[in-house]
């Protein structure tokens, strides 16, 4: 078979999820797997990579059987962004494409406020979610005049997982489900 990147982390990741479910232990393995992924774009298939003018993008590029854990490109035309929002679990994130910032909030006294300085993550750069460690973030596509993309790791089927939106300015939580940009994957397995 030719070299697959993307094939490697699946089974990588399956054999982790297989001997390991504590998060911090995951965010460690996981780590390099991530990091050896995102360290070229060229295996992303186009179809996955596909900007739109209206939203970000979110592609489902593998989900595990099981649904321990999921991986899914995020495409940001110029100057898109995310609201505010929450993941309710472990999240690893790498841009493959562009550049990314992210800015976390906390709540204090019952408002969701900007936690510390927006980040700016760069191509082979990993940032991580989840309720222990900081879960509410909003992302957004540090070009104004290209489009981004990154890697995201979660640990479950994120599409489909019950989470919340909040409005910063009267800490208003609308519950969502993100879903995913098409019905297909990509095949691993040619
Ligand atoms: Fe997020």
């Amino acid at each position: 078979m030719t070299p697959n990147p993307l094939r490697d982390f699946v089974v990588e990741m399956t054999r982790l999820s297989d001997r390991e479910s504590e998060e911090a232990r995951l965010f460690r393995e996981a780590t390099p797997l991530m990091a050896d992924l995102i360290r070229r774009p060229d295996w992303l298939p186009r179809a996955y990579a596909q900007p739109s003018l209206e939203r970000y993008q979110q592609y489902l590029l593998y989900c595990d059987p099981l649904q321990r854990f999921s991986l899914v490109s995020f495409v940001w035309g110029p100057g898109q962004q995310t609201p505010v929002h929450d993941h309710t679990t472990w999240g690893l994130i790498g841009v493959l494409e562009g550049a990314e910032q992210a800015q976390k909030y906390a709540l204090i006294d019952g408002i969701w406020r900007p936690q510390a300085e927006e980040e700016m993550l760069e191509p082979g750069g990993l940032d991580a979610v989840s309720p222990t460690i900081g879960d509410v973030h909003r992302v957004r596509n540090a070009w104004k005049d290209r489009t981004s993309i990154s890697i995201h790791l979660y640990g479950g089927n994120i599409g489909q997982i019950d989470r919340h939106v909040f409005d910063p300015n009267n800490g208003q939580v609308k519950p969502f489900r993100s879903g995913y940009a098409l019905d297909s994957l990509p095949n691993i397995w040619i």
